[in-house]
Formats: C-alpha cells, structure tokens, sequence
C-alpha cells in the first residue's frame, strides 16, 4: 500500500443563513450571552471546527448510503470497501478493528476553516444576536433565548485533504470514492445545514470558488 496522490479542495464557506456552532458553556461569564458560538481562544474570532464540518459530511452521507444503525451510531463496520469508514474512519476500537490493516488510514482530513481575511477586522460586525422563543408547552409563554450566530455573508476559508492510496489497484477505488463520497458529502451539505437550528432556518451555507490542488475549479454539476 503507498500513497498514489494527495488531493487538496480549497475554497470558502459562505453563511447563508446565520450560523450557530454552540461553545461550551462551562466556563460561562456571569451576565454573558447563554447560547455562545464557538470561538479561536487566541484570536476570539469565530471558526467552523474541521470536526463540526466532517462529522456532517459524514453523518449526511450514512443517511444517504443507508448505513445509521438503530441507535444512532456512527458506521463501524470497519470493511475494506464501506466508503464511510474508508474515507471518514472507522468508529471503533484498535483492537477490534481487524480490517484496519488492509483498509489502511483515513483518506479524509478536513482543517478548522478560519474567518477569511476581509472579515477580520469587521469582528463586531460579524457576529449577531438572535432572539429565538420557546413556547411553554402548559402556560403558552414565550420565553425569548437569545442565540449567538455568525451572520449572513460571512465566508471562512476551507480546506480538505484526500490520500488516494494505491491498494493495489492504482488507486482507482479512491479516485472513485473522491468523486462519489467526498464530493457528494459537500454537495449533501450545502442542501442541509451546519450547526445548531437547522430546522428553524439556521446554518444554511454555500461553497464558493471550489479548486482542486491545481486550481482546477470543482463544480457539483
Ligand atoms: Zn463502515
């Protein structure tokens, strides 16, 4: 097994709709907003985590191929050929993945996607307080919460890394599984949404100016 080829997708994550990706709340400031987003401790700037964005391509993707078990859990299957597992990972154990070997590692390695360049000295302006109601079900008393979310037109820089890897076969089952697993999950994404809410209009995003490691743009046509 070697490493044929090591693909790259770069491009922008635009917000559509505001985004929410809660941070915890451990630490909370007496008197701070209740619903914070998640933030680079350093920089206090938002970001999208590399997990946040390939736990959704992933789950996106177990809905489609019909792998979610009963319970909810991630694909641990663990088999040579389950694109999941191949290209996400396998959720299990060392010890009990017996197919590791011949499977070989992750192909997918997505970064945190950070506030893209034009956006970071407009700090205050890009993040918005959102009121939302929950209605009590017994007294019909709304009850306002509000939400931090990324606002509208905010873009973070994306990139994704992909190892092909020669199998044997030249390494034509990962050029395959680029095609109809890595970029079928992104195109999945952009139809769903990222972050808390989504079904109350939350997280809509878009990919904008897609291209490969050569500058090869990448449409999902
Ligand atoms: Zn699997």
């Amino acid at each position: 097994m070697k490493i044929q080829q090591i693909k790259k997708i770069t491009g922008k994550i635009k917000i559509e709709t505001g985004l929410h990706i809660g941070a915890s709340t451990d630490a909370l400031e007496i008197g701070g907003m209740d619903n914070p987003i998640i933030k680079d401790p350093m920089t206090s700037l938002p970001y999208i985590p590399g997990s946040s964005l390939k736990g959704k391509m992933r789950s996106l993707m177990e809905w489609k191929l019909g792998k979610i078990s009963i319970n909810g859990s991630l694909c641990s299957c663990g088999a040579e050929d389950c694109p999941i597992c191949r290209v996400f990972g396998a959720g299990i154990s060392r010890e009990k993945d017996q197919d590791a070997k011949r499977r070989g590692p992750t192909r997918l390695i997505v970064r945190d996607a950070s506030l893209s360049q034009e956006f970071i000295d407009k700090a205050d302006l890009i993040i918005e307080e959102k009121s939302e109601n929950s209605i009590n079900r017994v007294t019909a008393e709304a009850n306002p919460r509000p939400l931090e979310r990324v606002a509208p037109g905010v873009t973070f820089d994306l990139e994704i890394v992909y190892r092909v890897l020669d199998t044997g076969d030249g390494g034509a089952k990962d050029e395959e599984l680029f095609k109809t697993t890595v970029i079928e999950s992104l195109k999945l994404l952009q139809n769903d949404y990222l972050g808390g809410g989504g079904s109350r209009g939350n997280g809509k995003i878009s990919f904008i100016d897609l291209k490969d490691e050569v500058g090869t743009p990448i449409s999902f046509s």
